[in-house]
């Protein structure tokens, strides 16, 4: 069964009374479990208000979004934010960690609030789970600031991990990040995708775009462009070519 469905999917802004702002006019689009899909197009194209309708943050005007079957224009506001909380993973340009919490405790939080009851060694457990999975095993009492952006990043991609979400956002996720650090977000996102997750992630930079398996390219609220990324990048391929990298500064503050 397809990940997301949306038909004809429409979306505009009210202004005041007398401006109409359409952000999206007519959007199509069918995700297969697994894919890796790069969102691209000039600012202004529609490229946030397609994820937060992705992100069941908004709802389209006109349209309908199947996620994972469920037609979710017509959920209520808590029906949405429990589907929210199951089946979509979100990681943001700017991390949004709680600062003053560890690693470990940022990424236990979504399954504190999941309703699902689980007892508190089963949410250290999979808080773990995640954390290693992103590499930052030995970082789990470390706080946002005692890390480096990229840490930072990763411990948010464990976050969005922790309660095993069917499809993942992604906002410009490397938009923070140097060069080696955006590559490194890239060959985790790769791994996580081979594993069989479904990504979905904004960009603007045309080479972060290529580690993708299929990209859009939105103008005007409208994908213009929907075709296989050819000649496709591996991020630990593209990580080798780079120089060797400074010495690692050990964030400590
Ligand atoms: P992108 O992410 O590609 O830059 P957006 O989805 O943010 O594009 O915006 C698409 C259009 O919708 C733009 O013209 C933008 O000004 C408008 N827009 C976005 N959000 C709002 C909002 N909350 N209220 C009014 N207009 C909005």
């Amino acid at each position: 069964m397809a990940v997301v469905v949306l038909e004809d999917i429409h979306k505009t802004y009210h202004v005041g009374s007398e401006v109409h702002v359409h952000a999206l006019r007519g959007v199509s689009l069918t995700l297969q479990p697994g894919e890796f899909v790069a969102v691209m197009g000039p600012s202004g194209s529609g490229k946030s208000t397609l994820m937060n309708l992705l992100g069941c943050l908004d709802r389209p005007s006109r349209g309908r979004y199947l996620l994972d079957g469920e037609e979710v224009a017509r959920l209520s506001r808590d029906r949405l934010a429990a589907v929210r909380n199951r089946k979509l993973g979100f990681v943001f340009q700017s991390f949004n960690l709680l600062s003053r919490t560890s690693a470990l405790e940022n990424i236990e939080l979504p399954l504190m609030y999941s309703g699902e009851g689980l007892s508190l060694r089963e949410i250290e457990r999979r808080a773990r789970e995640a954390l290693d999975l992103v590499g930052l095993a030995d970082r789990a009492r470390h706080h946002p600031s005692q890390l480096s952006g990229g840490q930072q990043q990763r411990v948010a991609i464990a976050r969005s991990l922790v309660s095993e979400p069917t499809l993942l956002l992604a906002d410009e996720p490397t938009g923070n990040l140097d060069t080696r650090t955006g590559l490194e977000i890239m060959e985790i996102f790769q791994r996580l995708n081979d594993r069989g997750i479904t990504l979905v992630m904004v960009t603007h930079e045309p080479e972060i775009g290529q580690f993708a398996k299929r990209r859009l390219l939105m103008r005007d609220g409208k994908v213009i462009r929907d075709e296989a990324v050819e000649s496709r990048l591996m991020a630990a391929k593209e990580k080798e070519k780079l120089p060797a990298p400074e010495e690692e500064e050990e964030v400590m503050r």
